[in-house]
């Protein structure tokens, strides 16, 4: 299976890369929704979150503490951001290979559309 992050990781496009080890990647959103937007990937291709199984459960907590040290590096730990994970197409999930996205910089008043 494929997608176009897949593609981002083996270099085949090309993308910002805010941070990368051998589990995970984060990139810049390419349509960002707030001065800060970055994905947090795993280089295992999940579709959903709804493919996640027990195994990957090391994995989905990594990206968390990730998202964590971008925010501490990008000095918005401490005013806050938001972590969203969209699953399927009904939660709003275009690219369908898991992502975190870690969002900063403005005002983020809970949404739920
Ligand atoms: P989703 O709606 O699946 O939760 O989020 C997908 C995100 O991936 C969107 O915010 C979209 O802007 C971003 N995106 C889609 N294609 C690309 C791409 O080729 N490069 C980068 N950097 N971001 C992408």
């Amino acid at each position: 299976m494929d997608s176009i992050f897949m593609k981002i990781i083996r270099r085949e496009i090309p993308a910002t890369i805010e941070y990368e080890d051998d589990d995970v990647i984060a990139i810049k959103d390419i349509n960002p929704i707030a001065p800060i937007h970055i994905l947090i990937i795993p280089k295992k291709f999940i579709p959903t979150v709804n493919d996640a199984v027990e195994a990957d459960a090391l994995l989905l907590g990594k990206m968390v503490l990730v998202a964590k040290r971008i925010a501490s590096e990008k000095g918005v730990a401490e005013d806050g951001y938001r972590l969203i994970m969209n699953v399927g197409k009904g939660g709003g999930q275009t690219v369908f290979h898991i992502h975190l996205h870690l969002v900063a910089g403005k005002n983020l008043p809970f949404e739920t559309a």
